[in-house]
C-alpha cells in the first residue's frame, strides 16, 4: 500500500520545491523504498507544451510523449525513475477531462462543481497508476494562498483524512529571510504561511525551512510552537554548495527520519548515500575546466535549457572537469566575422529551438565548428541547422533551408506528415492545432556499426526522446553523404534520420532527439560524457 508525501510551498516562489521533492525522493530510495514523484500545477494551460520558455522554462518530455513541467526533470535526474504522462497534471488538464465528460453526459444531469468533482478528479490523479511505489511524493506548484491552487490544497486535505494516520505526510517548504539591520533570521513569514495552510485545514507535519545561514535552536523551537509542529520536525534547508549535496544534507538534518516517523516506518534501513557523496565531491573539486559555447535563442533564461545545463555538468562529472557554458544568443553570429569569437571555446553546442530568428547564426556557428575542427554537438534544431550548413557549403545546395521558415529552394529540412509511431502509422496535419502536431516522446533509432555514434553508445539500437515537427529530408541523404555527412542513425523503418556525423572531423555529431532529457548525475549520458571528453582534448590544443 503506497504512502503519500505532499510538498507545498509558502512565503515566496522559487524556493526549489521540485529539487526538495527530488532530493527527498533520492534519500528515501537510498533507504530501499521504491519512490514515484508527481507534480500538480495550478495554472490553466492544459500542459506546458505551448508555454513560452521565457515564462516557464524548459518543456520536459517523457518517454510516453507528455510535455511536462521541468520539475519532472529533477525527479528523474535524482531518482532515475522514468516519469510519464501520469506524473504531471494542470488545472487545465483536470478541467478539460471534466468538461469532456460533462459534454458526453457522464454526470447524468448532476450539477458539476469544484467540490466534489474537481477535487475527486485531482485525488484520482494522485492515486492512480502508482505502480509498485512504496512512497509517492506529490509536489503542489505555486504558493499557499494562490487562488488557483485552492482546489489542489482542498483535494490533498481530503486525501490526508481519507488515507488515515501513517499514510500521508505534509511537508511545507518556507523561507526564513535574514534581515541585516536587525541581524536576525525572521520567522514571521513562515508563521503566516502555516496559518494560511491551517486555515484551509492542513496542518503540516514537517517544515522545511530555507535559509542562507544556520537556524538557532531557539528559533526552531519558536517556529514549532507557533506552527504547531514538533521542534525536531522544523528542518533547516541551508543553501548548499551544489545541488548534489542536498540529499546528504537533508539526511544529516533528519528530514527522511521524520518523514518515515510520520509515515509509521521508523525502522527503515539507514540510507546508502555514497553515490551522492562521490558526485558532490567530484563536482565540487574539478581537476580542470572546459568552455562550451551554447549557441541558442533563450540564453538569458537558464531554466529554458535546464536539462541541457545539467547534462553538461554530468559530462563534466564523467571527466572530472568543470564545464563553463558560454550562453551566446545565436543572432550575434549573423554579423560578418562574429564567429571568430568562438575561437576561445573548447566545444560548440547548438541546442533545440523553434523559429527563424537567429537560425542563420546557428548555421554560421556550425560552419565555424566544422571548418576549424572544434567539437560540435547539434541537438534537434541544432542538428537541422548543421545539416543546412553542410548542404550549402559542401554539397553545393546553395538554396538549402528549412520549410519551418517558409518555402525553400532546397528543403533539406521539411515537415514530415506521416511516420510510424509507437502505435502504428501516425499522421500530422500541416495546418493542425499547434499542440498536437509534434513527434513527441521515445522513438528508437538504429546506429550504423562502425560509426562514431555507435561507438559512443556501445549499442546498435537506442531509444531517445523527441520533440519536433520537422525532419531532415531523406531525399538529400545521398548527396549529403557524398559530401561527407553520414546519416549514422536512422529510425527502424529507415525513413527518418536520427543522427548525423562527419567522420573526417574530431567530433561533429547532430541528433534529432534530446539526449539531455535522460542524462543523470550518477549515469551521465554517453553523448555528453564523450562530447566533454572531446572538449578536454580540444582545450589542450588551444
Ligand atoms: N523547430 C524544429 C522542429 O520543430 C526543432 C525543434 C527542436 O529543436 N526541439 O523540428
Amino acid at each position: 500500500m503506497a504512502r503519500y508525501v505532499f510538498i507545498t510551498g509558502g512565503v515566496v516562489s522559487s524556493l526549489g520545491k521540485g529539487l526538495a521533492a527530488a532530493a527527498l525522493g533520492a534519500v528515501l530510495q537510498a533507504r530501499g523504498f521504491r519512490v514515484r514523484l508527481r507534480k500538480l500545477d495550478p495554472y490553466i494551460n492544459v500542459d506546458p507544451g505551448l508555454m513560452s520558455p521565457y515564462q516557464h522554462g524548459e518543456v520536459y518530455v517523457t518517454d510516453d510523449g507528455a510535455e511536462t513541467d521541468l520539475d519532472l526533470g529533477h525527479y528523474e535526474r535524482f531518482t532515475g525513475v522514468p516519469t510519464s504522462r501520469a506524473d504531471n497534471a494542470t488545472t487545465g488538464r483536470i478541467y478539460l477531462d471534466i468538461i469532456t465528460k460533462e459534454r458526453r453526459g457522464d454526470y447524468l444531469g448532476a450539477t458539476v462543481q469544484v467540490i466534489p468533482h474537481v477535487t475527486d478528479a485531482i485525488k484520482e490523479f494522485i492515486l492512480s497508476d502508482t505502480g509498485e511505489a512504496d512512497v509517492v511524493l506529490i509536489e503542489i506548484g505555486g504558493t499557499v494562498g494562490d487562488i488557483e491552487g485552492l482546489p489542489f490544497f482542498e483535494a490533498i486535505r481530503q486525501l490526508g483524512n481519507e488515507l488515515g494516520p501513517g499514510r500521508s505526510c505534509f511537508i511545507h517548504l518556507t523561507l526564513l529571510p535574514f534581515i541585516s539591520s536587525a541581524g536576525e533570521l525572521k520567522t514571521k513569514p513562515t508563521q503566516h504561511s502555516v496559518k494560511e495552510l491551517r486555515s484551509i485545514g492542513i496542518q503540516p507535519d514537517i517544515l522545511l525551512c530555507r535559509s542562507d545561514r544556520p537556524i538557532p535552536a531557539d528559533e526552531r523551537r519558536k517556529i514549532g510552537l507557533f506552527c504547531n509542529v514538533q521542534p525536531q520536525r522544523v528542518i533547516p534547508a541551508l543553501d548548499a554548495g551544489n545541488i548534489y549535496e542536498v540529499p546528504a544534507q537533508y539526511h544529516a538534518e533528519g528530514l527522511d527520519r521524520e518523514v518515515l516517523s510520520v509515515l509509521g516506518l521508523p525502522d527503515a534501513a539507514e540510507p546508502d548515500l555514497s553515490r551522492w557523496h562521490t558526485i558532490a565531491s567530484t563536482y565540487g573539486h574539478p581537476e580542470g575546466e572546459v568552455r562550451i559555447a551554447v549557441v541558442g535563442k533563450y540564453v538569458e533564461i537558464q531554466d529554458a535549457y535546464k536539462s541541457l545545463r545539467e547534462a553538461l555538468d554530468h559530462g563534466g562529472i564523467a571527466n572530472r572537469v568543470r564545464v563553463v557554458p558560454e550562453w551566446i544568443p545565436s543572432e550575434v553570429f549573423e554579423a560578418p566575422d562574429a564567429v571568430q569569437r568562438l575561437e576561445a571555446v573548447h566545444g560548440i553546442l547548438v541546442p533545440g529551438g523553434f523559429g527563424e530568428r537567429g537560425a542563420e547564426g546557428k548555421v554560421a556557428a556550425a560552419g565555424f565548428a566544422r571548418e576549424r575542427k572544434v567539437p560540435f554537438f547539434g541537438i534537434c534544431f541544432g542538428m537541422q541547422m548543421a545539416v543546412i550548413e553542410v548542404a550549402r557549403h559542401l554539397a553545393g545546395l546553395e538554396g538549402a533551408g528549412s520549410t519551418e521558415f517558409g518555402p525553400a529552394v532546397d528543403p533539406v529540412v521539411g515537415l514530415l506528415t506521416e511516420w510510424m509511431g509507437r502505435e502504428g502509422r501516425e499522421k500530422r496535419k500541416a495546418g493542425g492545432d499547434l499542440g498536437g502536431t509534434m513527434r513527441l516522446g521515445a522513438y528508437e533509432a538504429i546506429l550504423k556499426s562502425g560509426s562514431r555514434i555507435a561507438q559512443i553508445y556501445a549499442r546498435k539500437r537506442i531509444s531517445e526522446r523527441h520533440r519536433h515537427r520537422y525532419e531532415v529530408n531523406m531525399a538529400y541523404r545521398e548527396r549529403l553523404e557524398r559530401a561527407g555527412l553520414i546519416f549514422a542513425g536512422v529510425s527502424p523503418d529507415g525513413l527518418l534520420p536520427e543522427t548525423v556525423e562527419i567522420p573526417d572531423h574530431p567530433w561533429f555529431i547532430g541528433v534529432q532527439f534530446h539526449p539531455e532529457l535522460k542524462s543523470k548525475p550518477f549515469d551521465p549520458h554517453p553523448l555528453f560524457a564523450i562530447f566533454i571528453e572531446a572538449a578536454v582534448a580540444q582545450s589542450r590544443l588551444v
